[in-house]
C-alpha cells in the first residue's frame, strides 16, 4: 500500500529555490506558506505550514545524506494506516492528526522511493542550485534538477573551461 504523494514531495523539497545569488523561500512567510499550501492542495492553515516546515527542514538533510532517516520518526507521531473493508477487499486509509497530513504525504513519498528505487531522489547536480530532483531515468543517471535550466548551464560551463584550457 502506498500512500505518498511523490509531486507534494518534490514540490516541498523544492521549495527555496536559488534564484540569482540569491536563495528563496516559498515558505518563508506566513502569507506565502499559505498560498503555497492551497495551492498543493493541503489544508491551509498555520499549523499545517509548522508542520511542512519542520518535516522539510528534515526531508532536507535526510535526502543530502546528512542525517539517517530515522530522524523523520518524529513526525509520524499519530500517524497509522487503517483497513476498512470495501466491496472488492480491505482498503487501508491513512489517518492523521489534519496539521500532520501533508508532512506524513511528502515523508511517506520518499520511505516509497527509497524502498523501491534507492538514492532516486537526490540534490541537482549544479553546486549552485538548490533544488532537488527525482530520478526516473532507467540508467539513474539524471543528475538536474531540470536539463533545461542546470543541465544546460552546466554543459555550457564544462564547454567555457575546455576552451580556455
Ligand atoms: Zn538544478
Amino acid at each position: 500500500v502506498k500512500f505518498g504523494d511523490e509531486a507534494l514531495l518534490l514540490a516541498l523539497l523544492n521549495t527555496a529555490p536559488t534564484v540569482g545569488s540569491e536563495q528563496r523561500d516559498e515558505l518563508g512567510t506566513r502569507a506565502a506558506g499559505l498560498a503555497w499550501l492551497a495551492e498543493h492542495g493541503a489544508v491551509a492553515d498555520e499549523a499545517t505550514l509548522v508542520a511542512l516546515r519542520e518535516v522539510r527542514e528534515d526531508l532536507w538533510a535526510v535526502v543530502r545524506g546528512e542525517e539517517s532517516g530515522t530522524l523523520l520518526g518524529r513526525h509520524l507521531d499519530g500517524v497509522q494506516a487503517v483497513p476498512s473493508a470495501g466491496p472488492r477487499g480491505v482498503e487501508w486509509r491513512l489517518q492523521s492528526p489534519p496539521e500532520r497530513r501533508a508532512a506524513a504525504l511528502a515523508l511517506l513519498a520518499w520511505s516509497d522511493l527509497e524502498a523501491t528505487s534507492p538514492g532516486r531522489v537526490r540534490p541537482c547536480g549544479n553546486p549552485e542550485c538548490t533544488l532537488f530532483l527525482i530520478d526516473r531515468s532507467k540508467s539513474n543517471s539524471a543528475r538536474w534538477c531540470s536539463m533545461a535550466v542546470c543541465g544546460n548551464r552546466m554543459k555550457a560551463r564544462r564547454h567555457q573551461q575546455r576552451l580556455r584550457s
